[in-house]
């Protein structure tokens, strides 16, 4: 069975010290389960708790200001991203029907 590379500096070292993984490159110890904990909360979400995946197709889940026009609840999202650096609080990228491509806040969509 092979151990997973150290989670904070990815080098693949690993070795078992009892219950604990230790990394012996950044020293380093966790567990799996706080490996697996961690993965969760890392995870991108939408306004209703469902992971995001890149390529996801959604709904705005509420009325949006955009300038003077407003982006309606319901208005469809499709090929969505998500952005490796979030611009200003947003974290994905979508292209909003009749609006074009956006950046948008994962909090405002809702999965389909
Ligand atoms: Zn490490």
């Amino acid at each position: 069975m092979s151990l997973p590379n150290c989670p904070k500096c990815d080098q693949p070292y690993t070795y078992e010290d009892g219950t604990m993984l230790v990394c012996p490159m950044c020293f380093h110890e966790w567990t799996e389960e706080s490996r697996k904990a961690a993965e969760e909360a890392a995870k991108l979400r939408d306004a209703f708790g469902n992971e995001i995946l890149d390529g996801t197709e959604a709904i705005i889940a509420m009325d949006l200001k955009l300038g003077s026009d407003t982006i309606k609840q319901g208005t469809k999202v499709k090929n969505i991203t998500i952005l490796e650096y979030p611009q200003d609080g947003h974290d994905i990228q979508g292209r909003v029907d009749g609006f074009g491509t956006l950046l948008l806040k994962s909090a405002v969509i809702k999965v389909r």
